[in-house]
């Protein structure tokens, strides 16, 4: 978990992340990478894929490893079965999955903060996405050691970070439908606006759409700044 301030997100310039998650032709995992390198490992790019993307960097995918098995090319946190590393474009968390399966999760249910510093509207949504998503959410965050009002919802106590990767700093797919699934619950929740995958929706200036077309967030350095390992989630 880190601590960027939100005002970042209207005024920084918008980068290219490499090396992070995508979803590219087929609906297929993918990273972004350079053209070139995503040619030299076999995949083949799709354009405009990768939020915040530079011209040259695309989102490459690769639909079978290079040892001709069933297995294919995904985040190492998305395999169900064995992960063998070398045969895949991208990064080392990249790497030939020797299950077909798809799905996430398996995870033992997070453990909720009190209804304290976490105010109650946080930690009641934070319940409702763990009931509606079991076993995809390992850890829960809600405060932060800094004051009210702060440069975070998180705090005052009314965001919640749903951590649903092996762990922190790995890509993960799995959180898209948990944001998608916020933005359907918005009134429920009682949400001020939801991150996930360097893209954010707020009810307030946002349409119900889907989180590929969400505006897009700046770089911010890496895989949790970006919200690939967890899914961020702000409460009025
Ligand atoms: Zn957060």
């Amino acid at each position: 978990m880190h601590f960027n301030t939100f005002a970042l997100l209207s005024a920084t310039a918008v980068l290219a992340a490499v090396n992070e998650p995508c979803i590219g032709s087929g609906g297929r995992a993918g990273v972004c990478l350079s053209t070139s390198s995503c040619a030299s490992s076999g995949g083949v790019t799709t354009t405009g894929a990768c939020p915040a993307d530079a011209a040259d960097i695309k989102c490459c995918t690769k639909a079978s490893c290079e040892n001709t098995s069933a297995g294919n090319c995904r985040w190492q946190s998305d395999c169900g079965g064995t992960s063998v590393s070398g045969q895949c474009p991208g990064p080392a968390q990249m790497k030939c999955c020797s299950s077909a399966a798809t799905g996430f999760g398996g995870y033992k249910a997070p453990a909720f903060p009190a209804v304290g510093a976490c105010q109650a509207v946080a930690v009641n949504g934070a319940k409702k996405v763990v009931a509606a998503w079991p076993g995809r959410v390992r850890q829960i965050y809600c405060t932060r050691d800094c004051s009210c009002p702060g440069t975070s919802d998180h705090c005052c106590g009314k965001a919640i970070d749903f951590m649903c990767s092996d762990a922190g700093g790995v890509p993960t797919m799995s959180g898209r439908e948990i944001a998608e699934w916020v933005m359907n619950n918005r009134g429920t929740l009682n949400l001020k606006y939801v991150i996930w995958g360097q893209r954010i929706w707020n009810p307030s200036v946002d349409g119900v759409k889907a989180w590929t077309s969400w505006r897009a967030m700046e770089d911010r350095g890496d895989v949790t700044q970006n919200h690939w390992d967890h899914v961020h989630v702000s409460f009025n």
